[in-house]
Formats: structure tokens, C-alpha cells, sequence
């Protein structure tokens, strides 16, 4: 016969699976809404937490404790649920073509709003007609309808929130994709509520207010420029919330849970923790309140490694026993120092592959949460954000050309100033530009290719680079952006911030789609991108780069770049593209260096 845990791997490998195909088919434009998108629908441990805040614990020593677990998990899943789904639409809400902003928008919140509100009016409108006679609403609905309507709500959610990453597969579809997944969540979350064990709504009320307000705040307020910080921030959230409710599990039953249960509990609490613990470091190196370069110290990987493996010799003891013992305790705490372990050696700049990878455990501790708890759902969502994490973090680390092993244990991009000063000496020299010149050069382009970098997010300067292109295209001039997939510092990170100040995403083109047309550009305009069109990646074999596709920008007529020094990007190597006999460097902030030629532009008229 299938056991409950079987039926349960079937689901993770499926959804595991079927998250692969559609995720392998989401644009690398929207790579970014892809992250926040999982990172919002693995909120999905709401529904464990709401169990475990609104349960009977009056036969339970102390077991206010697990209330009190429940109700910081609520908390910390319904500030991922409303601000994940809020700034997932906020940027998808950018993502336009001109011949949409040109249209008049329609009110897709007010349709959608309609369509909940009419599917409300006939659930309710069908449980009336259903109603025994002389039954109380509330005895029917609590006795009758909510372990059948459980599972149902739990099904359609699941297929909403395949449906809703089935819609990032492009822009036109991914924000009706977005509602049905919001749609899921407010199913999966309705039907919850309606759990045979919640016998209390005081604390869930609580933690739903809370996480509102700060969920709330957070998808509304937070700059694009932080998207990958609050991606961290959310990921530690929820991570926490699923080592919360294994924890609370763990001291309701005092370890006496059957060895798989168990097994898959521990396997929440150490993912949790140490999630939680490593994104709270990658937020806060992304933040700069951390030091951006990589900690580290000797003998760190061995000591890493006997720390791991102490933990997990616990958990063997902890399934072994079976019993209530302090050492689950030590366990939890240990995991945490992990995760600050696991992440500290790892610089600043190669944080987003350190985020993909800690959504997908994050993912991992979800699925685990279903399994300890036997909801599918959880399990399906878990699997999806696993996969989803996994998947982002190897595409980032293909388009750099490096492993994932070397991003996680080789404190890349620690190339001291003075090696590149030297390396940049023996090249020769660089030609300088200022504005009124570039000014000049423009006036008579009649193409230019715009390439955009991790600079121009650091100078904020994408407004001023959307109002350049603009005016070029007035003026008759064929502008388009070339799009590097690991420009930034996240992936699509250019796309978003470009979508933001409004230009048309069909302006902005794919490497393998505008390399092409380099030859043909009278100027490419380099704002703030250094690795990403650096020749030694094709050229140069002892280069940290070598390998790289990279943007063409060499056989561009002419290269401008702005850039304030001749400081090396992330990958800490100089630019041979500098020393290019066509390669003119405008010194200067982006921003002020756009804003000084847009205004020399002007002037020439
Ligand atoms: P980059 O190589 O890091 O270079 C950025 C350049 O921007 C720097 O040389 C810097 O020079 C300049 N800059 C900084 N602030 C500026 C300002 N205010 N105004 C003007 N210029 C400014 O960036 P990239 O070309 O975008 O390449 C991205 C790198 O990040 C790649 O090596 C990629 O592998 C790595 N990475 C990307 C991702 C991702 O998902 N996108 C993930 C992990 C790693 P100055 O200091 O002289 O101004």
C-alpha cells in the first residue's frame, strides 16, 4: 500500500519537475520578478504556522510556548506573502512595451477584485443551499465542509501557482500570472482558517496585522536599487518561520514523533536556521553594514566541516531516541552559526548567487515543513522554490563562467588596487572625453548602443540614461540597450532598474541578439559596465574573466565610458576595452556625466 510519505516524494519530485520546465522558460528579462515571485509564493509556510498559532495546547505543559512559536511564524510568513506579492507586482508593473504606456491602463486590480468577490458571493450562495436544515452556519461549515473544502482549496492553489510562474514566461502574461498565484495564496490561506485543529483566531489575527503592516510597507517603499536586500531579508523570514513551526512540533510531541516525521523535522530546523542566519548576512553585506569583502581565516573550511558534521550527528542521535532532550536545542543553535559561517567568507558581490541558492533551501525547509505536517501543498511549493532558487543560482554562475564551488569557497574578486594599477600601467594610455565633446559625437550618431552596468545602479542613474534615450530617439536616432544576463548585481537587475524609468522592454536586447549590431553602432555608451565588456574574456586565458561571453562593445565605431576612475569592477581585473585606440573615458558619476551631456546636447541646438 502507498504510505502518505511515498505519495508525499511523488509530489516533491513532480513539482519539482514540472517547476524546472517552466522556470527554464521564464526571459532572463524577468529574472529579478522571478526571484521575488518564488520568494512571495514559498509564504506558503503561512498555512503551517496558522495551524500551529491557532491550536489547542491546554494539554501541553507550557505550551503558550508554542502559541508563541506560531504567532512570530505567522507573523514572519504574512510579511512575506503581502510584500513579496506587492513588489513583485510593483516591478512587473514596469515591464511595458511603448504601445502599452501609450495606451490607457486598464484597471486589472478592480477586475480582479470583481472575480474575487463574485467567487466569494457563490462559494457562499452554494454552502447555504447546501445547508441541513436547522443547522447553525458556523457547526456546518466547521463539522461538515472544512476538511473537504481543505483539500480542495489546497489543489486549486497549487495549480494557481503554477499557473502564475507559467506566467513569467513573459512580460504580457506575468502580472495576471502574478494575481492568479495571489489568488492562490488567499485560497490556500481562506481554507486554512478553516483547519479542523485551529480553535483560536486571537494570535493569528495578531501575526496577520503585524506582518501586514511590515510586509506592507516593505513591498511599497522599498527602492529598486534594494531589491536584492529585501529578496535576503524575505528568504531569512521565511526560513525562520519553518525552523519556528518544526520547533514548536518538536517541543508539543517532546520528540515523541515517529522516525520519519522526526527525520524530516530535523531536516526543517537545520535548513531553517541556517537559512535564516546566512540571508540575514547577505543582507547585510548587500546593505553595507557588513564589510563586503570576503572573511575569512585559517583553518575556517575545516572548522566549518566539524560543525556541520556535529549537527548532523544530532540529528542522527535526536531520530535515534526519539525523546525529549536539550540537545534538539543545541542543534538549532548550532545550524544558525552555520549559516553566519557559511556565508561571511563570501564577498558582497557574489551575493546573489548566495540568494538564489538560500531560496532554494528555503524551499527545502518548506517541503520539509509539509512533510513533518503531510501538507501537500507546502510540499508542492517548496519543491517549485527549490527548484526555482537552484535553477537561477547555476544560470548566474554559467553566465560568469565559474562554479558554483568557486563562488562559494573562493573569495573571488579580492584583487588588491595596486595589482590592477600595475596591470593598468603596463597597457598604456587611456584617451579622456568631457561632455561638450561627447555632446558633439552624438550630434551626429545615427546609432548608438547603450551598455548598461553595475555603475549605473550605483549612481541611480537609470532615469537620467531612459531621458538620453529618448531624446536620441526623437532626434531619428536608432538607440537600443544591450543587456548583459549578469550586468549588476542580480539577475535581470538592469532590466528592472531600466523598466522602472520607463524605457520599452523592447528596446532592451539579450547579448546573442545585439553583439550582431556592435559593428554597425557609430557610439556605444558604456554607463558603469566594466567586467561584462572586458576583451580579455575572449582574448586573455590567464584572466579571472576568461570564458565569459561578453558584450562586443570593442567593435563599436566609437566607446564612450563613464565611469569615475580607472577602478576595476567586480571581478577586480582591469579593462583592456580602456585601451582601445576608439575608446574615449568620460570620468565622473554616471548620473551627473548624462545629466552634463544631455544639457551640452541641448545647447548644440
Ligand atoms: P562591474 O564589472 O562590477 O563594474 C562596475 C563599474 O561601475 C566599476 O568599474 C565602477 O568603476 C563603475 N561605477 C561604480 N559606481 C559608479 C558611479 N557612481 N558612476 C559611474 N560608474 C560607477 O559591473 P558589470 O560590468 O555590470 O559586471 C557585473 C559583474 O558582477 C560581473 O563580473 C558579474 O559576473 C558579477 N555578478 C553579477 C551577478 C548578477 O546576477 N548580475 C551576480 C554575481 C556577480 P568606478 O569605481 O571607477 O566608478
Amino acid at each position: 500500500m502507498t504510505t502518505e510519505l511515498e505519495i508525499g516524494l511523488y509530489i516533491f519530485m513532480l513539482a519539482g519537475f514540472l517547476g524546472y520546465h517552466i522556470i527554464t522558460r521564464v526571459p532572463p528579462l524577468l529574472h529579478t520578478p522571478l526571484m521575488s515571485a518564488t520568494n512571495a509564493i514559498a509564504a506558503i509556510s503561512l498555512v503551517g504556522s496558522l495551524v500551529v498559532a491557532g491550536s489547542d495546547y491546554s494539554n501541553v505543559p507550557n505550551g503558550w510556548v508554542c502559541t508563541m512559536l506560531g504567532l512570530i511564524a505567522v507573523t514572519c510568513s504574512a510579511t512575506n506573502a503581502v510584500g513579496g506579492f506587492l513588489i513583485t507586482d510593483r516591478m512587473l508593473r514596469m515591464f511595458r512595451t511603448a504601445g502599452d504606456r501609450a495606451a490607457k491602463r486598464r484597471p486589472v486590480e478592480l477586475q480582479a477584485f470583481g472575480a474575487v468577490l463574485a467567487i466569494v458571493a457563490v462559494v457562499t450562495a452554494i454552502l447555504y443551499a447546501t445547508r441541513p436544515a436547522g443547522m447553525a452556519m458556523g457547526e456546518y461549515l466547521h463539522e461538515h465542509v472544512a476538511p473537504e473544502a481543505l483539500r480542495y482549496c489546497y489543489i486549486v492553489s497549487a495549480a494557481l501557482f503554477v499557473l502564475g510562474l507559467k506566467g513569467l514566461s513573459s512580460p504580457r502574461t506575468a502580472r495576471s500570472g502574478m494575481g492568479l498565484a495571489a489568488f492562490g495564496m488567499f485560497v490556500a490561506v481562506v481554507g486554512t482558517l478553516f483547519h479542523p485543529h485551529i480553535v483560536t483566531y486571537r494570535w493569528i489575527i495578531l501575526g496577520f496585522a503585524i506582518g501586514t503592516v511590515v510586509g506592507g510597507t516593505m513591498g511599497l517603499s522599498i527602492p529598486m536599487t534594494a531589491v536584492p536586500q529585501r529578496t535576503a531579508i524575505s528568504h531569512s523570514l521565511g526560513a525562520l518561520s519553518a525552523c519556528l513551526v518544526g520547533v514548536s512540533e518538536y517541543f508539543r510531541y517532546q520528540g515523541g514523533i515517529d522516525r520519519v516525521t522526526l527525520t524530516a523535522l530535523d531536516f526543517e530546523v537545520i535548513i531553517g536556521a541556517l537559512t535564516f542566519t546566512g540571508s540575514l548576512i547577505a543582507a547585510a553585506k548587500l546593505q553595507e553594514l557588513l564589510p563586503g569583502r570576503p572573511i575569512t581565516y585559517r583553518g575556517q573550511n575545516v572548522f566549518s566541516m566539524a560543525l556541520l558534521s556535529v549537527i548532523l550527528v544530532s540529528a542522527v542521535y535526536l531520530v535515534l531516541t526519539q525523546a525529549a532532550t536539550p540537545f534538539f536545542y543545541v542543534m538549532v543553535a548550532l545550524s544558525m552559526v552555520f549559516g553566519l559561517l557559511l556565508v561571511i567568507p563570501i564577498g558582497a558581490a557574489d551575493m546573489p548567487v548566495v540568494i538564489a541558492l538560500l531560496n532554494s533551501y528555503g524551499g527545502l525547509a518548506d517541503a520539509a515543513m509539509g512533510f513533518v505536517l503531510m501538507n501537500k501543498i507546502q510540499i508542492i511549493t517548496g519543491s517549485l522554490d527549490g527548484t526555482s532558487g537552484f535553477l537561477l543560482s547555476l544560470l548566474m554562475c554559467r553566465a560568469m563562467n565559474r562554479s558554483a564551488m568557486n563562488v562559494l569557497f573562493g573569495a573571488f574578486g579580492s584583487v588588491s588596487e595596486d595589482e590592477a594599477r600595475a596591470a593598468a600601467e603596463a597597457k598604456g594610455t587611456v584617451r579622456n572625453i568631457t561632455a561638450e565633446e561627447t555632446a558633439v559625437l552624438f550630434d551626429t550618431a545615427r546609432s548608438v548602443i547603450v551598455v548598461p552596468g553595475y555603475g549605473m545602479a550605483v549612481a541611480q542613474a537609470q532615469h537620467a540614461v531612459a531621458e538620453l534615450g529618448s531624446i536620441l530617439h526623437e532626434r531619428g536616432v536608432d538607440a537600443k540597450y544591450a543587456i548583459h544576463p549578469v550586468a549588476g548585481r542580480m539577475p535581470g537587475h538592469m532590466n528592472v532598474l531600466l523598466a522602472e524609468a520607463n524605457v520599452p522592454y523592447e528596446q532592451l536586447c539579450e547579448m546573442e541578439q545585439i553583439n550582431p549590431y556592435f559593428p554597425e553602432a557609430d557610439i556605444a555608451l558604456v554607463v558603469g559596465a566594466n567586467d561584462v565588456t572586458n576583451p580579455a574574456a575572449k582574448t586573455n586565458k590567464s584572466s579571472p574573466l576568461y570564458g565569459m561571453p561578453i558584450l562586443e562593445v570593442a567593435r563599436a565605431k566609437s566607446i564612450i565610458v563613464l565611469k569615475r576612475s580607472m577602478r576595476p569592477g567586480f571581478a577586480g581585473v582591469d579593462n583592456d576595452l580602456y585601451y582601445n585606440e576608439n575608446c574615449m573615458m568620460l570620468f565622473g558619476d554616471a548620473k551627473d556625466s548624462i545629466t552634463k551631456l544631455i544639457s551640452e546636447m541641448k545647447s548644440l541646438l
